[in-house]
C-alpha cells in the first residue's frame, strides 16, 4: 500500500508505519544524546504511552532511565485494507527499539477508564514487573464511560460564564477565521469534569495500591495545560480547565490516601504543542502556530521529548523542584513568561488571513501535525509500496 496522509478537518485519518517509526526513533535519539537519568524510576507504568506527551514519557523512562514500561492506550490495529493509527504503530516501533536493548516493554490496548483494563493491567505488573515506582497519567480523550454507573460522559471545550468570539485558524481549509463559541452549561462542565478531571486517575492509583503493586514512595504525574490570558476564555478558564483544576484536588487526595506508601502525586504543567489532542481544540492551533514562531525565534521551542525530558530531570527526580503556590510542577515557565506572552498577544492582534503565513510559523505546525501521523519525515520513501499490518509484539 502506497500510504499518503488523508487530512479530515483537523485530524488525518490515516498513518505511516515507517514514518512513525522514524518519528519514535528521533525521539529515542534525542533522549539517548543527553545521557543516562540520574535516580530515575526502573518500573514504569505510562497510561496514555502511544502518542504526545506519554509516548515522550515512556521513551525517556526506557532510554533515559533504562526502565521497564508497560503501557495503556488506545489505538487502532491496522488491517490489509486499512493503516492502523499513529499510536499504533509508535508503539510497534517503541516496543522493537526497546526490546532491541533488553529492556522490558508491552502495552496494553484498551479502554483506561475501565475496571477490566486496571484489573489486566495490575496482573501483568505482578507477574512480570513485581511493583511500579512512578504513574505517567496522560489520557486525552472526549470521552468515559464511568465504570460504576456505566454512563458514558462526553467532554466539551466551551467557555464558562461566557459567550466568547475569537479568532481561530481552520487547519484543513488554512483560514483563519472568527468563531463564536456559547457558555456551557452547569452539566456540560461537570461532564467535562467527568472525562478530563481526576476521578479516573484517583481509580488508578487506588487500584494499583490494593493490589499491592504500587511501590514504597513512588511517583505519579497527571499532565496538565495552563496557559495565559490569550488561551484562558477556551482552556484554562474553560470546561476544559475546569476539568483539570480538578487533577490538583485529585493529587491532593492520592497524597492523603496513600500516605502510607509515601506516594508523591504532582500535576505538572507543560507547554502548547501539536498534539492529536491539542488539534482539536478551538484557538489552539492558532495560538501555537504563532507561539512556535516567538519561541523558534527565542531559541525557547521544545516538542514533547525535550519537554518530558526536563519534566524527569529538573522536576521529578530532582531536589529543587519548580512548584508553584498550588503544587503543580511547572514546566512551561518558557512559553508563559510575560515577555513570551506579550510577543505573542501583539502577533495575535494583527494577525489576519493575508498575513497569517509572515506573522505565525505556519510551516512549523503542519509539519508537526503531519509528524504526528509519520508524514513529512526526511529519509521516509512515501511512493514506496509499506505493508500496513505491523504487528505490536
Ligand atoms: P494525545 O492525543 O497525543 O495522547 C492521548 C493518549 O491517550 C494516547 O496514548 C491515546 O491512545 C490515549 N487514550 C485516549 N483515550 C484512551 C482510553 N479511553 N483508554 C486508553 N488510552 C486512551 O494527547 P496529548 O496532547 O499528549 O495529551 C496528554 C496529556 O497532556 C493530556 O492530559 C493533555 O491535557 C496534557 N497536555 C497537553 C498539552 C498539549 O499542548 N498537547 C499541553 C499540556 C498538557
Amino acid at each position: 500500500m502506497v500510504i499518503q496522509p488523508k487530512i479530515r478537518g483537523f485530524i488525518c485519518t490515516n498513518a505511516h508505519p515507517v514514518g512513525c517509526a522514524a518519528h519514535v526513533q528521533e525521539q529515542i535519539d534525542f533522549i539517548k544524546r543527553q545521557g543516562p537519568i540520574a535516580d530515575a524510576p526502573q518500573r514504569v507504568l505510562v497510561i496514555g504511552c502511544s502518542t504526545g506527551y506519554g509516548l515522550a514519557s515512556r521513551i525517556t523512562s526506557a532510554f533515559g532511565a533504562g526502565a521497564k514500561t508497560l503501557g495503556v492506550c488506545f489505538e487502532k490495529e491496522p488491517s490489509a485494507k486499512r493503516t492502523g493509527t499513529a499510536g499504533w504503530y509508535n508503539t510497534a516501533a517503541f516496543h522493537q527499539a526497546a526490546r532491541a536493548e533488553g529492556l522490558y516493554a508491552d502495552t496494553i490496548n484498551g479502554d483506561a477508564f475501565s475496571d477490566e483494563v486496571k484489573a489486566e493491567t495490575i496482573a501483568k505488573i505482578k507477574a512480570e514487573m513485581g511493583k511500579v515506582d512512578l504513574v505517567i497519567y496522560s489520557l486525552a480523550s472526549p470521552k468515559r464511560k464511568d465504570p460504576e454507573s456505566g454512563v458514558v460522559y462526553s467532554s466539551t471545550l466551551k467557555p464558562v460564564g461566557k459567550a466568547y468570539t475569537t479568532k481561530t485558524y481552520d487547519t484543513d481549509k488554512d483560514l483563519i477565521k472568527e468563531i463564536s463559541l456559547e457558555p456551557a452549561t452547569d452539566e456540560e462542565i461537570a461532564d467535562t469534569v467527568k472525562v478530563m478531571g481526576g476521578e479516573d486517575w484517583e481509580r488508578w492509583l487506588a487500584a494499583l495500591a490494593d493490589a499491592g503493586v504500587l511501590a514504597d514512595n513512588a511517583k505519579t504525574t497527571a499532565y496538565t495545560y495552563i496557559g495565559k490570558e490569550l488561551t484562558w476564555p477556551i482552556y484554562g478558564h474553560a470546561t476544559i480547565g475546569k476539568a483539570k483544576e480538578d487533577l490538583d484536588r485529585a493529587a491532593a487526595g492520592i497524597r492523603g490516601e496513600h500516605r502510607e506508601l509515601n506516594i508523591e502525586a504532582y500535576v505538572s504543567s507543560l507547554k502548547a504543542l501539536v498534539t492529536q489532542a491539542s488539534s482539536a481544540i478551538p484557538v489552539m492551533p492558532l495560538y501555537i502556530s504563532l507561539i512556535y514562531g516567538v519561541m523558534k525565534e527565542e531559541g525557547t521551542h521544545e516538542g514533547c521529548i525535550e519537554q518530558i525530558y526536563r519534566l524527569f530531570t529538573e522536576a521529578l527526580y530532582a531536589d529543587d523542584q519548580p512548584l508553584d503556590a498550588a503544587g503543580r510542577l511547572r514546566m512551561d515557565g518558557k512559553e508563559t513568561n510575560e515577555a513570551t506572552q506579550a510577543k505573542v498577544k501583539e502577533l495575535w492582534d494583527q494577525v489576519k488571513q493575508d498575513n497569517f503565513h509572515q506573522l505565525a510559523d505556519y510551516e512549523g505546525y503542519h509539519a508537526d501535525f503531519l509528524k504526528l501521523f509519520g508524514f513529512g519525515i526526511a529519509g521516509v520513501d512515501y511512493d514506496a509500496d509499506v505493508d500496513p499490518e505491523v504487528p505490536w509484539s
